[in-house]
């Protein structure tokens, strides 16, 4: 098979693997509850799709600016500002197809075959095959539940050397629901003054569903001063219910917006030009369903932790942020050999989840808690039911 070596040095996404064997089991007349998949089970907001339909009947249909319309990137400066604290100029916004492309976008556009990647695990799937398939080499900064899977900005920084080009950073994060504190990225931003050539990459995607209470923190607000360094990304996808519109938001440094822009304008083009109105819609409407949405997945939340620690065998902490958890399986480890063994088995009793070590992570799995509480309930039920079971 002709296949270049830059594809060669990835794997495909195991999340969409795994979601993919659910529905062809469902096809074939199984009774699978699919908690494997990112996305709000929620209906996008009725204004977002208005506008999308209005966009549509105004004949929005032709290629737009590479890089999003001005209208859009407007209404992204003014998101970046007002829920994340990030003051941007329009131009230091850039809009992609969904918040998957900017990352892949800002990879391509920087790392080389000596660049170093420090991604913390357990890590969102995507990133260290962006890195890999860049050329860079990823160097994981582990993670434990124990540690609420937080790192230090020691540990940071033993990880980092002259070969270092980004790091990664993710709250609240995707698989583990982990937010990393204010405290604690402000000790990233004395460790990141040390050096100088090392570039953030802050992935916000899920910032507006935080539970703790406490206001998002974020690196490029807390230390303006690293702002020039700094690739905040965000979106609608997650926070709007949006994930088929696939609409990202990206602010940084001009000279990397316009490196990413000068890539999408030979990959994909413009994002779709229909989802963009949508988009204007969604950051400029009404946010007031969030706080509902937010109470919503707390409560799933805590269904799911309460169940999951009453198995025996598992265990689960208590998600900080978006609708991920964690669930530690090592006491079943010996029984079933392997994290992908046990999702194997609890796909054959009817839970469809992504073993931890997609995610860089081992001996355990993510759940999805992004669906409704009688789902939710009985996937648990199932849980329990298969860990009794022989297997
Ligand atoms: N970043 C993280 C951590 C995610 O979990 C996802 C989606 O699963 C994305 C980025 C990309 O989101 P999208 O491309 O749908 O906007």
């Amino acid at each position: 098979m002709p296949l270049s070596a830059a594809l060669a040095r990835i794997a495909p996404s195991q999340t969409t693997a795994m979601t993919d064997r659910a529905t062809q089991l469902r096809e074939a007349g199984r009774d699978i509850i699919s908690l494997s998949v990112g996305e709000p089970d929620f209906a996008t907001p009725a204004h977002v799709v208005e506008a999308a339909k209005a966009a549509l009947d105004r004949g929005e249909t032709k290629y737009t600016p590479v890089g999003g319309t001005s209208r859009l990137k407007q209404a992204a400066a003014l998101h970046f500002a007002r829920d994340l604290g990030i003051a941007v100029t329009p131009s230091q916004v850039t809009v992609s197809a969904g918040g998957k492309q900017a990352i892949f976008h800002a990879m391509l556009a920087t790392v080389g075959a000596d660049d170093e990647v420090v991604v913390p695990s357990p890590w969102w799937v995507s990133y260290p095959e962006v890195v890999r398939f860049a050329g860079g080499e990823v160097v994981p900064l582990h993670t434990e539940a124990q540690n609420g899977f937080r790192f230090t900005p020691a540990e940071l920084e033993a990880r980092i050397g002259p070969r270092t080009l980004w790091l990664l950073l993710n709250s609240p994060g995707n698989p583990t629901g982990a937010c990393l504190p204010a405290e604690t990225l402000l000790g990233i931003g004395a460790v990141l003054r040390r050096h100088p050539r090392v570039m953030v990459l802050s992935d916000d995607i899920y910032a507006p569903i935080n539970y703790t209470g406490t206001r998002h923190a974020t690196l490029a607000n807390l230390c303006p001063d690293l702002a020039d360094r700094i690739l905040t990304i965000s979106g609608v996808s997650k926070s709007h219910a949006m994930t088929g519109f696939r609409i990202g938001l990206a602010a940084g440094p001009e000279w990397l917006i316009r490196a990413m822009e000068r890539l999408q304008s030979h990959s994909s083009g413009n994002p779709c030009s229909i989802s963009q109105a949508a988009a204007v819609a969604a950051l400029e409407g009404p946010q007031d369903f969030l706080s509902d949405w937010c109470a919503r997945f707390r409560a799933r939340r805590d269904l799911v932790v309460a169940a999951i620690n009453a198995i025996p065998g598992l265990s689960a902490p208590t998600p900080d942020g978006a609708f991920y958890c964690m669930v530690d399986a090592a006491p079943l480890m010996a029984r079933f050999g392997d994290d992908a063994a046990l999702a194997l088995h609890l796909l054959e009793h009817g839970v469809a989840i992504v073993p931890a070590s997609a995610f860089g992570g081992r001996d355990g799995f993510r759940i999805s808690f992004a669906a409704d509480e009688a789902k939710l309930t009985e996937a648990c039920r199932r849980i329990a039911q298969a860990v009794a079971a022989d297997g």
